[in-house]
């Protein structure tokens, strides 16, 4: 018989374990937690929607639309893709289901989403982000709540030393028009030194030239007109009113005028947290204002600021996760003992105490499971220890050992 090839996962996949599973999950729970002290109702989001979802709001320049959407046609013959951001996919839930009334309406989510892009060090095909949203408030308060909220949780994570707010403002429409024209012509001006993918930007998504990363373009790009002399009073004024709530808040920021966001639908606010910890990998958290969205998507007038961030790079900048060891490890030796040992444990895990059985091998392979496990207790239930209705319980960290009586065992395993 041929011999059956095991199957290779999908590139850019990963199959997460371990410990990098304790550090995805530390990111999610503290986000879950830090987004209830700041008012964010969860939602849970489909994984693909209509094509136009993302082709319409991101905008058909855009890298992600034009080269790294995963799309298919479903067998009803419709074209779906897979969620390559939450954005979008939220803003069509918010006009599907009317959620108007709610606004201001102040949303998170997690999940993985997809993008066709070369796999690298944090950066691949499936990969997963947190993301909250604000929608239906133009003021300048709700961006100042969401980066508080975003510096909270990098706080929380231990993450904040060398991660830097890097902030800029994208004007109105009629600002970011203005400034989008002098950009062209000081582009056209250099266009045959530009690196040829900005040659392409140019026509294409001119102020994407302004965070090349390519060398060539460096000089062309710093010396760019910046937007602040483009910026309409209103503006200005708004700006203002962020970096003035930033600075009441302890939010430490500064402004980068190069920053520009690579989605169309951004206004106002675009920010970024950045690190020199991940390589060409830096930016953890990024978002802005996006007020045009809405519209693109056929829905009324409506004022929006988010942001999302990776979580496997938010992953790799924790220190070595704790894991929570566990309470107890049991170890029957004898006949009847490891029903009695499961009765027990099954009572105790009911009472909240975490614990596991190490039923196979000699004594040392069982004690070498209590040591890898990071158990605070050994407890070993023998035919004698049963018969007087007692248990061996041994302290892991002082090595100490005593008898219990089962009716005390929760007791000596919590103190
Ligand atoms: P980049 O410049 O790194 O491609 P981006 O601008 O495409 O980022 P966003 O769309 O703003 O990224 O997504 C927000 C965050 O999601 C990023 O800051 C990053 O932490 C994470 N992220 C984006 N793409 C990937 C990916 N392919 N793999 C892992 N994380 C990603
Ligand atoms: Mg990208």
């Amino acid at each position: 018989m041929a011999k059956i090839q095991t199957p290779q996962p999908v590139r850019g996949t990963q199959d997460i374990f371990g410990e990098d599973q304790e550090r995805f999950s530390h990111v999610v729970e503290t986000f879950e937690r830090v987004r209830r002290l700041y008012g964010f109702k969860g939602v849970e989001m489909p994984v693909f929607e209509p094509t136009a979802v993302f082709a319409r709001s991101l905008g058909e320049t855009t890298d992600v639309v034009s080269k790294e959407m995963y799309s298919f046609e479903d067998r009803g013959g419709d074209s779906l893709t897979l969620r390559p951001e939450f954005t979008a996919g939220i803003c069509r839930a918010f006009l599907s289901n009317g959620w108007q009334q709610h606004v201001p309406l102040k949303l998170s989510a997690h999940g993985p989403l997809f993008r066709y892009e070369r796999p690298q060090k944090g950066r691949y095909r499936q990969f997963h982000q947190l993301d909250a949203e604000i929608i239906g408030a133009g003021e300048a308060a709700a961006d100042v709540e969401l980066l508080c909220f975003a510096d909270q949780l990098l706080k929380e994570l231990g993450i904040d030393q060398g991660v830097t707010l890097q902030l800029n403002t994208l004007g109105d429409a009629e600002s970011r028009d203005a400034w989008r024209d002098a950009l062209v012509e000081h582009f056209r001006a250099h266009r045959a030194e530009l690196s040829e993918d900005s040659q392409d930007r140019l026509e294409r998504n001119p102020l994407r030239i302004l965070d090349s990363k390519e060398r060539q373009d460096r000089p062309i790009a710093d010396s760019a007109p910046d937007i602040d002399a483009y910026l309409s009073s209103e503006a200005k004024e708004f700006f203002a009113q962020v970096t003035e709530g930033l600075d009441a808040c302890g939010v430490a920021w500064t402004r980068n005028s190069r920053l520009v966001r690579g989605l169309d639908y951004y206004r106002h606010t675009a920010f970024e947290f950045v690190t020199d910890r991940l390589g060409a990998q830096g930016t953890v958290l990024a978002g802005g204002r996006y007020d045009g969205l809405m519209e693109s998507l056929g829905g009324p007038h409506t004022p929006a600021v988010g942001w999302a961030a990776g979580i496997e790079r938010l992953g790799m900048l924790l220190e070595e996760p704790k894991v929570a060891g566990t309470d107890a490890i049991f170890i029957p030796l004898g006949d009847g003992c490891e029903t009695a040992a499961m009765k027990i444990m099954a009572e105790l895990r009911r009472s909240g105490i975490s614990c596991e059985m190490a039923y196979k091998g000699n004594m040392k392979k069982r004690m070498q499971k209590a040591n890898a496990a990071g158990a605070a207790h050994v407890v070993i239930i023998g035919e004698n220890e049963l018969a007087n209705g007692v248990a061996a319980v041994k302290n892991l960290a002082t090595g100490d050992q005593r008898e219990i009586v089962l009716d005390g065992l929760a007791e000596a395993l919590t103190a």
